[in-house]
């Protein structure tokens, strides 16, 4: 069976964990979590970096520093993983899911234009498979309307917005490094923080709410409860096995790269079937090559699709169930204008395996199943 998804392994990996061991300093913010932060912060160019559990962890940081509250209204796309929506609905806000483009899945900026309130308190972009957004428009409309920015860039660390990396734009940004992501730990994440004035909350809230950053540097003699907060620091185990990664990140993209190119330039008499499509990467974004997903007709022609694959070894997944018809997104949001894309688009979308490592014999075989399937 070829697998949709394997966890990256480098090699190397080991080595680092072992000397997280020898060096007797388990719990977080040690020596791997500081390499880490540090080879972010200067990637990104971001005022600061925060190893966190996971990217979920690092969204419901950001939440809590943007003090969204019962008041207030987050816009956001409806298209896009539960953890962008928790982490506002967990402190009260209402959640205001919008559309999003047709080309790129990614949340329309005039979509959120139509959605903004007195009440709206924060715009959360989604950067779908690791491509960009527009976000010299979403800042612009942030700008007008005095609203804070969080990018969801958990699928897009290394790609980058007219040179920009994603990340570093928007006031907050969260990373993930969950084993379905191109660069791994098994669970982890990061909270970017490109807005200074945040930086001192965002060190009480990752240690439960306290102080103890202050104490560590030792700048105060005691440490004590000062704010909201909870335990989103993440173990030097994972930040060991990750900084192997870090430091591989070319060769991975190179050969995610590879991949994700036989894909398109095989597929591409797939491609050009009247309504199937495939990804769509603006010429203002550079991708990571996180995903390769085809579009197909409708949702019949993708169950069949999968059905076919799976009879001959291929794993190929859907992606989200939009929130706004899911259970709790009906609690805890509603939608704003009109789902032209949303539904449909999430209907026909299909993920192909791709995974560092993957085998070309493996790419053309899943790509001649799927010529095979369209009988091109
Ligand atoms: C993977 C993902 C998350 C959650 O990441 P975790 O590290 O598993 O918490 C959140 N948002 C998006 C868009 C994701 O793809």
């Amino acid at each position: 069976m070829i697998p949709f998804n394997r966890p990256c392994v480098v090699g190397g990996e080991e080595e680092f964990m072992q000397e997280a061991i020898s060096q007797a300093k388990l719990s977080g913010n040690g020596p791997f979590g500081q390499k880490c932060t540090d080879w972010l912060e200067d990637q990104l160019g971001c005022e600061r970096a925060f190893m966190t559990p996971s990217c979920t962890a690092a969204l419901e940081m950001a939440a809590l520093l943007t003090e969204a509250g019962p008041e207030d209204e987050v816009i956001m796309p409806s298209y896009t993983f539960v953890s962008t929506a928790n982490a506002f609905a967990l402190r009260g806000a209402a959640i205001r899911f919008v559309d999003i483009d047709e080309k790129t899945l990614n949340i329309d900026p005039a979509q959120i234009k139509q959605a903004i309130t007195d009440r709206t308190k924060a715009i959360v972009v989604v950067h779908y498979a690791g491509v960009a957004c527009e976000m010299d428009e979403i800042m612009r409309l942030a700008e007008e309307h005095d609203l804070w920015v969080v990018e969801d860039a958990a699928q897009a660390l290394t790609s980058t917005y007219k040179g920009k990396p994603l990340g570093a734009i928007g006031h907050l940004a969260a990373f993930s490094f969950h084993e379905t992501k191109n660069y791994t730990c098994g669970e982890g994440g990061a909270l970017i923080i490109n807005h200074a004035p945040l930086i001192e909350r965002a060190e009480m809230i990752q240690e439960k709410g306290t102080n103890r950053a202050q104490f560590s540097r030792g700048m105060v003699d005691k440490y004590s409860w000062r704010d909201l907060g909870s335990s989103y620091v993440i173990s030097e185990l994972n930040t060991a096995y990750l900084y192997q990664q870090l430091n591989h990140i070319d060769q991975i993209n190179e050969d995610r790269k590879k991949t994700w190119a036989l894909y398109a330039r095989e597929l591409q008499h797939v491609l050009a079937l009247d309504a199937v499509e495939g990804p769509h990467i603006p010429d203002e974004a550079e991708h990571n090559a996180h995903m390769f997903y085809l579009k197909c007709r409708n949702h019949k022609e993708r169950a069949e699709l999968i059905d076919h694959l799976k009879k001959n070894a291929i794993m190929s997944v859907p992606h989200y169930v939009p929130l706004h018809s899911s259970h709790a997104g009906e609690m805890y949001g509603v939608f704003s204008g009109k789902d032209r894309y949303t539904t449909r688009d999430s209907e026909r979308l299909v993920r192909l395996p791709l995974y560092y490592g993957m085998l070309e014999e493996d790419v053309r075989h899943v790509v001649k199943q799927i010529q095979l399937f369209y009988q091109v």
